[in-house]
């Protein structure tokens, strides 16, 4: 056991405050890592709100890790010391299920290993995320970084980037389809890049009048405000797909109403609460209702690779780990440009 420092929140409506976390000695194929950057995701608010229930207090968040190779195993074949790493969502999977041998790890049948509030393989040992000095992580799960991006700005990408990446592939999105994508935060303006960077025309539909320069300057083509009900009259049948990162309770029923015949939209964000779907919005245009879970561990590794080839990062608010309360309130208040990322230098 090593102790080292972490952020962590003892209950759903206490601040976050530093912690002493004990992480275990690297066994045979672990991989040990001094934490240089850890993104904020919404998702580490979700949990450590409880507000989709189930949270394991305490809870250490934080599943966008970028940093270095301190110690590994024996059998550590892939990694070595001062090699720069990412870790994301996820830290282990049972390897034998269907899902597991296609690579997709995130939907292992016998349930995977989340980075924190999760348990390990072993069902017993809870696991605690990015919000600290160190990992020790079964090298499977460990991602090669390159050094030619700026790390900070990488961080993000083991979470917003690999869960917009994904489906955009899965789907298969492409030069000349129209992709709207709902909501402009840390995996909205990573679906406005990456989609655009695979040639789709992509329009921005946000709340927030204030992002519309930002949605241009990340590669959106058009913007447009979906409060305003003209707007959303206006642009109805005009989307091939449409990615919905909306952390919210809101209508499905009035984005649906945007798709084309055959029209795609994709759910990833995980509102608390759930949304009445009306039948008609589905069978009026042969539309599809879907969702996707971040990536598997193959296809993170070609997102990051792509990510570098096309010089794709995530434009990020650099924070101290002792502004991680106010940047959980500026989030929520949809006030981030557009990624909160921790510089864990600060965590003494
Ligand atoms: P975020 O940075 O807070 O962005 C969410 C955006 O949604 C906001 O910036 C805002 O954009 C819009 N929004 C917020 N509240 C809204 C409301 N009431 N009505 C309409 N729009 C609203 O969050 P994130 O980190 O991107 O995460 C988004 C969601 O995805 C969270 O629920 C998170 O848990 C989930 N998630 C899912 C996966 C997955 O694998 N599927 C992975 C990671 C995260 P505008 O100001 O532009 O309207
Ligand atoms: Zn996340």
């Amino acid at each position: 056991m090593k102790a080292v420092k972490s952020y962590v929140a003892y209950s759903a409506d206490k601040p976050l405050e530093p912690y002493q976390l004990d992480r275990r000695e690297p066994e045979a194929n672990d991989v040990e890592i001094k934490i240089l950057y850890c993104g904020v995701c919404h998702s580490d608010i979700h949990t450590v709100r409880n507000e989709w229930g189930g949270t394991m207090y305490p809870v250490v968040p934080g599943h966008e890790i970028v940093g270095k190779v301190t110690r590994v195993g024996n059998e550590v074949s892939r990694f070595k010391i001062g090699d720069t790493v990412g870790v994301g969502c996820f830290v282990d999977s049972c390897g034998h299920c269907k899902n597991c041998k296609e690579d997709n790890e995130q939907y292992c049948e016998n349930g995977h290993s989340q980075t924190y509030n999760s348990y390990l393989q072993d069902r017993k040992t809870i696991t605690y995320g990015g919000y600290s000095t160190h990992i020790v992580v079964t090298e499977k799960f460990v991602l090669n970084v390159s050094d030619k991006l700026p790390l900070e700005k990488v961080a993000p990408l083991l979470c917003a980037g690999i869960t917009t990446y994904s489906p955009l592939k899965h789907w298969n999105v492409k030069a000349g389809d129209k992709l709207g994508v709902v909501g402009l935060g840390g995996l909205g303006h990573m679906a406005v890049k990456i989609g655009a960077s695979m040639g789709a025309e992509v329009t921005v539909l946000s709340r927030s009048k204030s992002k519309e320069k930002d949605a241009q300057q990340l590669g959106a083509h058009h913007f447009e405000i979906t409060t305003d009900k003209s707007t959303m009259e206006r642009l109805a049948n005009s989307f091939d797909f449409i990615i919905d990162t909306v952390s919210a309770q809101h209508d499905y029923n009035d984005y649906l109403a945007l798709l084309n015949t055959n029209g795609v939209m994709i759910i990833l964000g995980v509102p608390p609460t759930p949304s009445d779907v009306q039948a008609f919005q589905l069978i009026g245009g042969r539309r599809s209702l879907v969702g996707s879970l971040v990536g598997g561990i193959k296809e993170t590794q070609e997102m990051l690779d792509y990510c570098a080839e096309h010089n794709i990062t995530s434009d990020v608010e650099m924070i101290n780990i002792d502004q991680i309360n106010e940047a959980f309130e500026r989030t929520l208040a949809g006030d981030v440009h557009y990624r909160f990322v921790i510089d864990m230098a600060s965590l003494k």
